[in-house]
């Protein structure tokens, strides 16, 4: 990395290049399991932090789609989400028989997912599959799966690449880890910010 990290980051997990490489190959493996006869892709992304995946993901599938999004807020206590996602922003598009894949930055709790799956459901689309750029399995607490992962990270708060902290560092080109604040004992995970 040429430019210094800044202050409040303490290390760089992926570097621009490997999330490019990750993202392409991610890409190949949709664009085989969408493979022709292709009907429409409708890709639905999740605001806001999956913005930077997507515009880079839907760059590698040379696939009709049609892109929409959702907003999805989880309001937390503490450390922990209090398991209410509320909607924030509905999908536009119809959903009825189609093809849905549905993108987020990353899958912590599995509880904006959840919902979002059920959300869709309720739209009867033909499939709907889920891909994520991250994936922190050690903080599930429903049992969710995306059938596309980008990278599996400890339990870990980061930023870049989309991913904010009070809505700072989403431009940044990498993904990096938060640093702790100053004062606190060791590695601390903090809470997700709300979506
Ligand atoms: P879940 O409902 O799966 O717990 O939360 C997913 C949302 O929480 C993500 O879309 C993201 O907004 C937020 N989140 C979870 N972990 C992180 C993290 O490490 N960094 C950032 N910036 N957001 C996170
Ligand atoms: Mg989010």
């Amino acid at each position: 990395m040429d430019e210094p990290l800044p202050e409040a980051l303490e290390r760089v997990l992926f570097t621009a290049a490997a999330i490019r490489e990750r993202v392409a190959e991610l890409g190949r493996q949709i664009c085989i399991d969408y493979a022709p006869p292709a009907r429409e892709l409708t890709v639905v992304a999740v605001l806001n932090g999956s913005i930077l995946f997507l515009a880079d993901l839907i760059r590698q599938l040379p696939l009709p789609l049609r892109v929409d999004f959702v907003g999805a807020s989880s309001y937390g206590s503490g450390t922990a989400s209090a398991g209410a996602v509320t909607l924030t922003r509905g999908i536009h598009l119809d959903l009825a028989g189609r093809d849905v894949l549905l993108i987020d930055d990353i899958l912590d709790t599995g509880l904006t997912l959840h919902a979002l799956g059920r959300e869709i459901a309720r739209a009867h689309p033909g499939s709907l599959r889920t891909c994520v750029l991250l994936d922190k399995p050690a903080r599930r607490r429903v049992p969710i799966q995306a059938d596309y992962v980008g990278f599996t990270i400890p339990d870990t708060f980061v930023v870049g690449y989309g991913l904010d902290y009070q809505e700072r560092y989403r431009n940044l080109p990498y993904i990096a880890v938060l640093r702790p604040p100053a004062g606190a004992a060791g590695p601390i995970t903090l809470p997700p910010a709300p979506a």
